[in-house]
């Protein structure tokens, strides 16, 4: 079978199609045919080595196929069954293995393609918006890269509770589709100063919750935006990390909470992952929920996806096509 692989750290262009033979499915776990692989900025991180991960590895966890074959004690799937997951060991390839309990079942009306872009970004925002700060009608939040991967479904659950949703992008195309997806302002941060739009904005008055993903160049801004007692959601450092924080900071600026939070801690049984993960096929399914693919690329093109992520290229989902 065809893998990228990542012998050291580096630019893009460490991403190494080669040859690999595909992995035996161990005790518990299912071995995958996939169909499509999505591509996340954490695999960015781990590339260029600002996560730790032994070398070489072959990156990527969330795709979604058919399970081909199962290893010693696996109930829960069976050969033939469609699924999807977050945490594929090596998805940037044709075959690989997972927990088979953290396998997801697909509903017939949910493509694998559709599923390979929403599982992992579609559980994040839902996560975010029902369980770190619920969000409820009349809160206002701000979504920072409101039309990434994760901001375009932000958008939409935020909206969908009766949120006030205001979103930063970097241009009017993407501002356009922020909006689209619920959005009631939004602004050009690379433009504008936001943090002086939102005060505008809002008449002085802060906001409930910042889901900030960006990282060092909004964290800080982001903290004098909130109301007393509001929530700054740090869950990314698209544009670097955030420098630390002296606890009493949060005290000066209104008794605020500050979470850093993952997916993996908020779907760590399997009856939490199965609830997500249904929450959001079931909406994508209805139509109430809309993934948007902005692109999908070969899997030997796997650095050309990662390039256009890295770059602020995208508005939405990359998939990999092996
Ligand atoms: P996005 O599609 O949001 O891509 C990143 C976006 O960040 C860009 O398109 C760009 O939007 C914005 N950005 C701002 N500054 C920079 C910069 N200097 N370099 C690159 N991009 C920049 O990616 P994802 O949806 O995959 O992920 C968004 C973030 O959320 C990532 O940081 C990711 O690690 C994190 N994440 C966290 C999870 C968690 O559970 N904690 C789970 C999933 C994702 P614009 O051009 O509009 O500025």
């Amino acid at each position: 079978m065809k893998a990228i692989r990542i012998h050291a750290h580096g630019d893009a262009s460490v991403l190494r199609l080669e040859d690999a033979e595909v992995p035996r499915p161990g005790h518990g776990q299912a071995l995958l045919r996939i169909e499509a692989v999505g591509v996340n900025f954490v695999e960015v991180y781990q590339r260029t080595g600002l996560y730790q991960q032994p070398l070489p590895f072959t990156p990527g966890s969330e795709a979604a196929g058919t399970v081909e074959a199962v290893g010693p004690g696996v109930t829960l799937v069976h050969p033939g069954d469609r699924v999807g997951s977050v945490n594929v060991l090596g998805a940037y390839a044709e075959y690989a293995v997972a927990p088979a309990e953290k396998l997801v079942p697909l509903p017939d009306r949910v493509s694998t393609r559709q599923a390979a872009a929403v599982l992992l970004q579609g559980m994040t925002a839902q996560y975010l918006t029902t369980s770190t700060y619920p969000l409820r009608k009349g809160d206002t939040c701000l979504v920072h890269a409101a039309a990434g991967g994760v901001g375009l479904l932000l958008c939409q659950m935020a909206s969908r509770v009766g949120a006030r949703v205001i979103g930063t992008v970097s241009t009017e195309e993407k501002a356009a589709l922020a909006r689209e997806a619920g959005a009631r302002d939004v602004i050009l941060y690379t433009r504008t100063d936001f943090a002086a739009e939102v005060r505008r904005l809002m008449g002085g008055r802060g906001i409930q919750v910042d889901y900030d993903s960006v990282g060092r160049t909004t964290f800080e801004k982001g903290l004098d935006l909130l109301a007393p007692r509001g929530m700054m959601v740090l869950f990314g450092q698209s544009s670097g990390p955030v420098e630390p924080i002296n606890p009493q900071v949060l005290n000066a600026k209104g008794s605020l909470y500050l979470t850093r939070p993952s997916l993996g801690h908020y779907t760590a049984t399997r009856a939490e992952l199965l609830e997500r993960a249904g929450d959001v096929l079931g909406r994508v399914a209805d139509g109430s929920l809309t993934v948007r693919i902005d692109r999908e690329f070969p899997l030997a093109q796997a650095a050309d996806a990662q390039r256009a992520l890295e770059g602020r290229g995208t508005a939405g989902k990359l998939l990999l096509v092996p």
